[in-house]
């Protein structure tokens, strides 16, 4: 742990409380020399909420129960020599030498701890969106002349940073394929030239699931890369113990829960997320989208009850698409019989969280799809017209119109966004018979104005 750095009585950094276990615990958990990320061993592995327990917990610097926040952009040494072994990457992190908060920064780093043990990585780091931890975990793994192989599906932040920001700004090119066919994903990757293999595990806004393990053979047969956008899934699916190679999230969803923050995070391996701090080549180095330590601090509070929310929306993701399905409707859910991909969920999915806490309606027209909603939201308060998810408020958006808004009509068409697609991220507020009667009030008020045909 730190040299206890003494001078004119100041206590620096006093011996600190670093961890649950004894010394014997230490080597699992707390971080090794090559990763400073690190959890332990990914081969333990087993289940999220079991490794976030076992990972690491910081105490404060009294002894609070909480760790303390390391609100410093900046770090003293105490001897002029160690700057200099810092900068040459003799002193690191690993053994509690902080330089710069671009850099690392303890109370980052510990939210990277608790994000890599959540996915079954060696190692991960928070950055201050989702996209940026997409964009820059692209920019490390490609270079100009780059080529990519990415599912139709994507948030449309990143069909857009794949479509026209890559190709412009860095050379790196994109072909976008149907992702349930292997035939064609395999055929689109160019061995030597495909770097990349990009997908979501559960995509946005059609919740079609991705076949992880198959998809990460076909990638891995050809030299390339996997990543994998979690965002829509975290404790449900760990794409990294499927066969994917890297994890990104945005953590301003469901990790977050609170819709207060915006944040993300890359969880790979630990020369991967290293190479990216890198201080001549690395992207989070470099192009510096930095978490706040506080932001980081209020995260790791709310990473304990994940698995509990998680269970929560699922469950209720469940309940609503049974019964909307029972009305007559139109429900995408991956958690009934008749997805697609119900059954490839059900044998990848860690067990006892559910199916995922979004589900869609296809209302068929825009006009319809604002119908719904306008009465769902101002007649009977069942949620709020919002993009976004995760919240513990039930949000609704219409996808066409709003977050996939950034893909042109031919390509929703080819993604399977009708353009009548309501996408409902489910809350956990209220009791559930209150919020279905709130539904059901809702659709039967449709109905009787004469708008919605069954
Ligand atoms: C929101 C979202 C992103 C982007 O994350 P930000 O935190 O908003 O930058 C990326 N992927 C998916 C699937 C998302 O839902």
């Amino acid at each position: 742990m730190a040299e206890t750095k003494n001078q004119q009585g100041f206590v620096f950094s006093g011996k600190k409380r670093s961890s649950t276990g004894q010394d014997g615990d230490d080597d699992f958990i707390v971080a090794n020399k090559k990763s400073m990320f690190s959890t332990g061993l990914p081969s333990m592995w087993e289940d999220p909420a079991a490794a976030l327990a076992s990972a690491r917990h910081e105490f404060g610097e009294h002894g609070g129960v909480n760790m303390s926040i390391e609100a410093s952009a900046t770090f003293t040494v105490m001897e002029p020599e160690t700057m200099r072994r810092m900068f040459a990457g003799e002193l690191g992190p690993d053994r509690d030498f902080f330089i710069y908060s671009r850099h690392f920064n303890p109370t980052v780093l510990n939210l990277g701890r608790q994000m890599a043990a959540l996915e079954g990585t060696e190692a991960a780091y928070c950055t201050a969106s989702g996209m940026s931890a997409i964009s820059s975990v692209l920019l490390q793994l490609c270079s100009s002349g780059g080529h990519m192989v990415a599912s139709r599906t994507l948030y449309g932040g990143t069909h857009a940073l794949l479509t026209h920001f890559l190709p412009r700004a860095c050379n790196i090119t994109t072909t976008f394929v149907d992702i349930k066919d292997h035939e064609m994903v395999k055929n689109a990757m160019v061995e030597g030239q495909t770097k990349v293999l990009y997908f979501e595990s559960i995509s946005n806004p059609t919740l079609t699931v991705a076949n992880i393990p198959e998809l990460s053979r076909i990638a891995h047969d050809k030299g390339a890369t996997v990543v994998v956008d979690n965002t829509f899934s975290p404790m449900v699916l760990s794409p990294a113990r499927l066969g994917a190679d890297v994890v990104v999230h945005s953590i301003s969803k469901f990790i977050s829960g609170g819709a207060d923050i915006i944040a993300g995070a890359v969880c790979g391996p630990a020369n991967l997320v290293n190479s990216m701090m890198d201080l001549q080549h690395g992207a989070l180095m470099l192009l510096g989208p930095t978490m706040n330590a506080k932001v980081a601090f209020e995260l790791s509070e709310r990473i304990p009850h994940l698995g509990l929310r998680m269970k929560e929306h699922c469950h209720r993701a469940m309940v609503y698409a049974t019964k909307i399905k029972k009305l007559g409707l139109n429900v995408i859910y991956p958690g009934l019989e008749d997805h697609p991909q119900h059954e490839l969920l059900k044998s990848m999915a860690n067990k006892e969280y559910g199916f995922g806490g979004l589900l869609c309606i296809d209302m068929e027209t825009e006009e319809r799809a604002n119908r719904l909603m306008n009465h769902l939201q101002n007649c009977t308060q069942f949620g709020f017209m919002a993009v976004s998810l995760g919240y513990y408020e039930t949000l609704m958006s219409c996808s066409g119109s709003s977050t996939s808004s950034e893909l042109n009509d031919e390509e929703q068409a080819l993604a399977g966004i009708s353009p009548g697609l309501v996408r409902i991220s489910v809350g956990f507020v209220g009791t559930l018979a209150q919020k279905w009667s709130q539904f059901e009030k809702a659709f039967s008020r449709l109905q009787d104005s004469g708008l919605y045909k069954n």
